[in-house]
């Protein structure tokens, strides 16, 4: 009895010597799977952090131009899981004596913004030297197009602003080169119509890059108001209409600068645009209407409670003479 007791006591101890063995060997081999883990992630990005050094010290002589280092280091930023989405924000400019202020001041603005790429569309039948310097000094990565306002279309000189839609072709301009080269398989990102004489905070961005369709937020000094603002109703925390000094009851209420649309529903719908047949100051509307109902709006700036862009409108300055060879 006793012996085969101690063959058992025996046996017991041998079997739990293997199972130690056993979870000793589990133990280091997780161990050697986790640091073997953590190494190739590690190496990763210390590789892509390689590639963006030696892109960034060579890029004289691989010829790469500052919208292609833009673009690979976004691409780094994607593959670091960072990324934000790309904000496309398309901006009509065309020559007068306040344009280099305005695009200098909103170029600057977009200098803070990690993720943007502004298609700068010029209302001109070519491109001209001033912007062309003005993007080329920007560091941004910019489309820079050119689309013509025809004439019949344009605004006289004694002609109050309302009297004509400004910004039509260049923002179809826009939307054209959008839908041409980009792709909704691959491209991530947000539309956003950014006028050049507005003032934008870089905190609007932040909220621009939320949109899962179509997102709304207060603008500042516009529609005969200090601010017009979607009204939003607490208990759904849905836009229940618009507080604007000016047709209220228009089907959306809102400014050029108060929205944003998500690139894959203005790629779903190509047809979408600007026109001049629409009734004077229903572009905002209209074009809305294309992609969304003011039930699927998506408020935004802390639930439509902050301004973060405003409507300024720079005074037109009186020139009584010009000194030749200073570019202004
Ligand atoms: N714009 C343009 N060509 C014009 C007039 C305006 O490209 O003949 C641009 C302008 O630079 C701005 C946008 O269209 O980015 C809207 O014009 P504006 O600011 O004059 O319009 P408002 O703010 O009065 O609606
Ligand atoms: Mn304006």
């Amino acid at each position: 009895m006793t012996f085969v007791t101690v063959i058992h006591m025996e046996y017991l101890n041998h079997i739990d010597m293997k199972i130690r063995k056993c979870m000793v060997y589990f133990l280091g081999l997780s161990i050697l799977f986790i640091i073997w883990r953590l190494s190739i992630i590690e190496t990763d990005v210390e590789k892509l952090q390689f590639l963006k050094d030696t892109l960034y010290l060579n890029k004289e002589q691989l010829q790469l131009s500052h919208q292609q280092l833009v673009l690979i280091e976004h691409l780094y930023q994607t593959k670091l899981g960072k990324e934000q989405p790309m904000v496309y924000a398309v901006t009509p400019t065309y020559t007068r004596y306040v344009q280099k202020a305005e695009l200098t001041r909103i170029s600057q603005t977009l200098a803070l913004v990690p993720n943007v790429h502004w298609v700068l569309v010029e209302d001109s039948d070519e491109k001209t030297d001033l912007v062309r310097n003005l993007v080329s000094e920007s560091n941004l990565l910019v489309t820079h197009l050119a689309a013509k306002t025809p004439t019949y279309e344009k605004l006289g000189e004694k002609d109050p602003r309302w009297k004509k839609h400004r910004g039509v072709e260049q923002r179809n301009a826009g939307l054209k080169w959008i839908r041409a080269n980009l792709d909704p398989n691959k491209d991530k990102g947000v539309v956003f119509f950014m006028d050049d004489d507005n003032t934008y905070s870089v905190k609007l961005f932040k909220e621009i890059a939320k949109v899962k369709k179509v997102g709304v937020w207060p603008v500042g000094l516009v529609g005969g108001l200090n601010a017009e603002a979607p009204i939003i109703d607490q208990q759904t925390g849905k836009v229940s209409g618009y507080r604007s000094g000016w047709k209220a009851d228009r089907p959306f209420a809102i400014d050029m600068a108060g929205f944003a649309i998500n690139l894959e529903l203005i790629l779903a719908k190509p047809h979408a645009e600007f026109s001049y047949k629409m009734e004077k100051g229903y572009q905002e509307s209209e074009f809305l209407s294309y992609f969304t109902t003011k039930d699927e709006l998506e408020p935004l700036a802390d639930n439509c409670t902050k301004v973060y862009v405003w409507h300024t409108r720079t005074e037109k300055p009186t020139v009584k003479g010009i000194i030749k060879g200073l570019e202004v």
